[in-house]
């Protein structure tokens, strides 16, 4: 089980696995002077070749907080066979990511997402999914498996990072054993429904461990526009109404709010909000995926809800301060440069394995 450390800060096992089951692409990006109408060709910069997709960006953010715990992060997706696909895959193992449940699929080409800036940060972005749209409920029970080292009933079990640019099919697939009351799940299920499908209400009703979404992701779920920080801590207690245990709702700047139903029997619901970080935001692209693998990596060590929340907060703000998406992506030493918080899991020392 996960030990823990005088005080606050908490260690990972090193058995605990976390995996993202998510999307891949290939984020193509070009700068131009004003952005073109309907018809219209503009002439920009050059291309810019940079791996995304909210799937691997979550694992990035992930593997580069818990990774120097001793966390094994593992993606699960699909890429089409082909360079992007390479490339893709070879971003992951740089990153020290587990890609061997990353499925290359034959005869599609790799999600890719076309991104056109203006000079004054505007922008439009056209996705085509490719081989995101392959993932299905095989995969999401690959990522459902506790880790290798399972099923030892002392290893920790781990955790699944849902993200939503995959199938609907797929999503409620990986959310299965929860709503099959298998008891205790094989592993503790962060559902990010971004962007929330027409089917949101209804997969929030399948009852995720934690759901983590944006104020216009949480109105999607709701019906009704949820703006600012008490909307979403309203919105954060309907989620929870409406079926996740813990429900997180991000306000950007404003910070993050948080509702849930505590795991150690006590009935009553705790909640509470963060405040953002005060930093001066340069690229909040990539913020929010940070936000999603911070708080996976917290729960993995064993954090309690609203300090993993803080922990969160404190890496989404430092990436907003770093341009690029899985380029400005922290590490432990960025979060306390930037924010003077202390990122609470640590690296892994003799104590870990104690
Ligand atoms: P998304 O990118 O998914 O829309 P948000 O914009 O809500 O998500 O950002 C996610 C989290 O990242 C916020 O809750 C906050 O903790 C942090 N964050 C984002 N932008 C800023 C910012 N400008 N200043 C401080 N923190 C930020």
């Amino acid at each position: 089980m996960l030990a823990r450390a005088p005080g606050y800060r908490a260690v990972v096992d090193l058995d605990t696995r976390l995996t993202v089951l998510g999307s891949l692409n290939m984020d193509i990006s070009v700068t131009v002077p004003a952005l073109p109408g309907p018809g219209a060709t503009v002439l920009g910069g050059g291309a810019d070749f940079a791996p995304g997709g909210k799937g691997a960006n979550q694992a990035v953010a992930a593997a580069r907080l818990g990774g120097e715990a001793g966390l094994t992060v593992r993606m699960v997706g699909c890429v089409g066979d082909d360079d992007f696909g390479r490339a893709l895959r070879a971003a992951l193992t740089a990153e020290g990511i587990d890609d061997r449940a990353v499925r290359t699929v034959a005869g599609v080409p790799t999600g890719i997402a076309m991104i056109t800036v203006d000079s004054v940060g505007e922008n439009m972005i056209t996705v085509a999914p490719g081989a995101n749209r392959e993932v299905g409920a095989a995969d999401a029970a690959m990522a459902g498996q506790p880790g290798e080292a399972g099923p030892a009933p002392e290893a920790a079990a781990g955790v699944l990072v849902i993200s939503a640019e995959i199938p609907v099919p797929a999503i409620r697939a990986a959310l299965a054993p929860r709503v099959a009351g298998q008891s205790p799940s094989p592993v503790l299920t962060v559902l990010n429904l971004a962007p929330a499908p027409p089917e949101a209400a209804d997969i929030v009703a399948a009852g995720p461990d934690w759901l983590v979404v944006n104020e216009s992701e949480a109105g999607a779920v709701l019906g009704r526009p949820v703006s600012g920080l008490d909307a979403a801590a309203r919105a954060a207690a309907d989620l929870v109404a409406a079926g996740a245990r813990h429900a997180v709702v991000t306000a950007g700047a404003a910070g993050a709010a948080y509702h849930g139903t505590p795991d150690d029997g006590d009935s009553k619901e705790r909640s509470g909000t963060v405040a953002g970080f005060p930093v001066r935001a340069v690229d909040t692209v990539g913020a929010g995926d940070t936000f999603v693998g911070a708080l996976a990596v917290a729960l993995a060590a064993g954090i309690a809800p609203l300090d993993a929340v803080t922990a969160a907060s404190a890496a989404g703000a430092t990436a907003a301060t770093r341009p690029g998406t899985q380029g400005g992506m922290p590490r432990p030493a960025d979060i306390g440069a930037v924010t003077h918080y202390e990122w609470p899991v640590p690296a892994a020392g003799p104590a870990a394995n104690s």
